[in-house]
């Protein structure tokens, strides 16, 4: 059986998983990423787009700016829209601050070349994946790879394994308490070969339900749509997908532009928070620890700013220096509170919430109507505006 040794064993090869190898790697700590698919599957997701300025400087200091750099588009602007109208939030008028559109999977790409030329040692297709002793002095993570048992015996494990891996699991229940939140709706998520046809991503409230238009380079955008959780993307051909966008994205003077759809996803709707992202020797990162509605286009950069000050802690602890290391769980928990709480905001701000046994019709529709008054509220007030930007740009605190 190989066995292997590291500081920091990471398991999952996801943009926190591949971003905090590389960050460690930065300061002289050595790591070793387990993921259980392929480097194709990893790269194939199609999933965030939204970079806030903090995480685009985050990945610029790790050497990771240039494609993002020459292909990303840097916005300064979203558009709400809603009853037919349509209001410019200008966050570079306003706080001058900016985001940066670059797909996820481009990031991801950009991570593991950056990992390949580093030589790093990253395990692919690694099967039944396990933690142990992550209470005692010698945490280990064994896996199997090339039909052999591999354990390594690290300082710490990182669980970068997204929402439904090991890591969470392997904190005993009674340490750990789960706030848990399900939409009644689901996104359909297209990728289509279209240039965009704005200059910042639109957020729709429409009679139909929410739409969305981000553009994510000069070639491709993303567009979403609110559908029922039980629908099946089978039932969404191209036609009725951009004819459902047309409708919702209508307003006067704007043409959406159409084009080939790449591929079409549907994701259920959901928050999640674990109240510790800590335990023993073992620290969660990203979606591991925390999922956000993707309304607010956060859940990416969380775990960019997961990473920030979990790799400060363990560079620190290495140095000889425990405190920041300590203060990780309650650090990232504080900001992860602050996104959910934007990310709720825009997701009950946006979408049709359904009429069920426990919201009646009349109920339903005078949420409705409340939102198209809050939509318009936001259109005429900057300083409403100003504290969209400020959270949709990424907090300075
Ligand atoms: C439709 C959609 C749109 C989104 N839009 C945005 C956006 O605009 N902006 C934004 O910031 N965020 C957005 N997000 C959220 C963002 O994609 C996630 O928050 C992000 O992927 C989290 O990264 P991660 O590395 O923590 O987890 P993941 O990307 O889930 O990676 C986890 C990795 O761990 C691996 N793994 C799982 N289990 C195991 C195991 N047992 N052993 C080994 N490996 C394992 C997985 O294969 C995966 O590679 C969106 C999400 C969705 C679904």
């Amino acid at each position: 059986m190989p066995n292997l040794r590291t500081q920091v064993a990471i398991i999952g090869a996801g943009p926190a998983g591949l971003l905090l190898g590389l960050s460690l790697r930065a300061s002289g700590v050595d790591s070793i990423i387990v993921e259980h698919s392929s480097a194709d599957q990893v790269l194939g997701r199609v999933r965030a787009g939204v970079l806030e300025q903090s995480s685009a400087e985050t990945l610029t200091r790790l050497g990771l700016g240039e494609r993002m750099t020459a292909e990303g588009i840097r916005s300064d602007r979203i558009f709400l829209q809603a009853a037919g109208r349509r209001h410019h939030i200008d966050f570079g008028a306003l706080i001058d601050r900016r985001v940066t559109l670059y797909g996820q999977q481009e990031i991801e790409r950009d991570l593991l070349a950056a990992h390949e030329r580093a030589g790093s040692a990253i395990y692919f297709d690694a099967e039944a994946v396990a933690v142990h002793d992550i209470e005692g002095g010698q945490p280990r993570v064994s896996f199997e790879h090339d039909g052999a048992t591999h354990e390594i015996t690290a300082d710490f494990i990182v669980g970068a394994d997204g929402i439904d891996g090991v890591c969470r699991r392997s904190i005993p229940r009674q340490e750990i308490t789960l706030f848990d939140r399900a939409y009644p709706f689901a996104w359909l998520g297209v990728v289509a070969e279209v240039p965009p046809s704005t200059e910042g991503s639109i957020y729709a409230l429409h009679d139909d339900g929410f739409a969305m238009l981000a553009p994510q380079s000069a070639h491709v955008s993303r567009l979403y749509l609110q559908v029922d959780p039980h629908e099946l993307v089978a039932n969404f051909s191209d036609a009725r997908i951009w004819q459902e966008l047309q409708l919702r994205l209508s307003t006067p003077g704007f043409t959406l532009v159409e084009g080939p759809i790449l591929s079409k996803v549907i994701t259920p709707m959901r928050a999640l928070v674990a109240s510790r992202l800590g335990y023993g020797h073992l620290f969660l990162i990203g979606d591991a620890g925390h999922v956000l509605p993707p309304t607010g286009a956060k859940g990416l950069n969380a775990a960019i700013g997961d990473v920030a000050i979990l790799s400060a802690g363990l560079v620190a602890h290495f140095g000889g220096s425990d405190i920041r290391l300590a203060g990780y769980s309650d650090e990232a928990l504080r900001r992860q509170w602050l996104m959910q709480q934007f990310a709720q905001w825009m997701t009950e701000l946006l979408h049709r919430t359904p009429s069920s046994s426990i919201l009646t019709a009349p109920a339903a529709d005078f949420n409705y109507q409340s939102q198209l008054a809050r939509i318009d509220y936001i259109g005429r007030s900057v300083h409403a505006q100003s504290s969209l930007a400020e959270q949709y740009t990424g907090l300075p605190f």
